[in-house]
């Protein structure tokens, strides 16, 4: 199969499809890729990287989508893409089709089997493709938490580790899934104080054992975490209920009761924040602050970090484009009910039930 890897047009997005490592498997089964010139180049990936690992370079996105019949990207295919888009294709890319009704009508018109990553499952029932993204961003909370911290930027000058003879800070991460357990251990790492919510006591124990009384796990009540709110220096806020919005797990009531200069990093305003008064902001204007408590609600995290995210991603997807490419695609999907589950529209029909509803379109 000819497997197609444009670079990614997006504001500021910089990573990519596919990575080196990625393309020399493909080219080992005996499959043929092309990567559009430069697609890498932003996170130190050149054109001779590629060309090392088996790949042909194209000069333009039109090559790509001409030449390859299974697309590789990272983010939905704006406008302009969408117009190199045919029935031959198979689109395999981050797609969130129920925020872009334009996009999903371009796509059905496309005919093309469209197949996205957010919607992927695995044998444990979760969303594979969307956890490498949860766990950099729960990393990363605590380095933004950290540096926000910082007299400079608004907080209120604590150092989360404390120093021999100083306390270290408290570090209040409400959701203990994929971003909060992640969260959780750079947090330790650092040497804070960490008190950790959720609601599912599953999810409690799973911590309880691998932390070995290391941070406290306290069940998600409105009094127990507005009375921790009182002496954080940081909160993570990481609740997800599932295809629902963020539920607000901290009013504004609360900020009235924490400390001036303390921090509140929301993880979840993708899904439209777990604190009363979160608003998104943007990499280049992270920061604002409601009572005197500085807050953080960046939507899109990972894009910091491109380079990394970038391989994680490749690492998660590449057994997915292997079977893609091997079977093809309609055999795949035959036998993979989880590449089945990732297929959002299928050759002029929406497929998936969410993009279905919230369009009110037949599947
Ligand atoms: P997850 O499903 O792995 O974990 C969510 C946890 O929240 C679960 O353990 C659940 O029990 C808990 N929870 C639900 N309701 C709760 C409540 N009321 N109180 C306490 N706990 C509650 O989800 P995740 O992968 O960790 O993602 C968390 C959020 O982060 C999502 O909204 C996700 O979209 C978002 N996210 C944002 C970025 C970004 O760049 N901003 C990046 C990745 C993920």
């Amino acid at each position: 199969m000819i497997i197609g890897v444009p670079k990614e047009i997006k504001n500021h997005e910089y990573r990519v499809g596919l990575i080196p490592s990625g393309v020399k498997e493909l080219v080992k089964l005996g499959h043929q890729v092309i990567i559009q010139s430069n697609a890498g180049a932003e996170i130190g990936i050149f054109d001779e990287d590629y060309v090392e690992a088996g790949a042909i370079i194209a000069i333009n996105a039109q090559e790509v989508y001409s030449k390859a019949s299974l697309i590789v990207k990272v983010k939905e295919p704006l406008a302009s893409e969408r117009a190199f888009i045919h029935s031959g294709h198979t689109l395999f890319t981050y797609l969130h089709l129920a925020a872009d009704e334009l996009q999903t009508q371009d796509l059905i018109n496309s005919n093309a089997i469209c197949i996205a990553y957010e919607t992927v499952t695995d044998q444990y029932g979760m969303l594979p493709l969307l956890s490498p993204m949860s766990e950099i961003a729960g990393r990363m909370a605590v380095q933004a938490g950290a540096t926000t911290l910082h007299k400079s930027n608004g907080g209120s000058g604590v150092l989360l580790s404390g120093v021999p003879g100083v306390a270290a800070g408290n570090v209040v991460i409400l959701g203990g899934g994929s971003v909060g357990s992640n969260a959780a251990r750079m947090a330790v790492g650092m040497g804070a104080n960490v008190t950790l919510f959720d609601k599912n006591i599953a999810v409690l124990r799973r911590l309880d054992n691998e932390y070995q009384g290391r941070i406290d796990l306290v069940y998600a009540t409105e009094q127990c975490i507005a009375d921790a709110l009182k002496h954080a220096d940081l909160v993570i806020g990481a609740v997800l209920v599932p295809g629902g919005a963020a539920p607000k797990v901290v009013t504004k009531n609360m900020l009235k009761h924490m400390k001036p200069g303390s921090v509140m990093v929301d993880v979840a305003i993708d899904q439209g924040g777990c604190f009363e008064t979160s608003v998104p902001t943007t990499h280049d204007e992270p920061t604002y602050s409601v009572e005197g408590v500085v807050h953080y609600c960046v939507g899109n995290m990972p894009s910091a970090v491109a380079r990394t995210a970038a391989f994680a991603l490749c690492n998660a997807t590449l057994p997915f484009v292997q079977q893609l490419a091997q079977l093809g695609t309609n055999e795949a999907l035959k036998r993979s009910i989880h590449l089945q589950h990732g297929v959002n529209i299928y050759k002029g029909k929406i497929t998936h039930e969410g993009v279905s509803q919230t369009f009110n379109m037949p599947l």
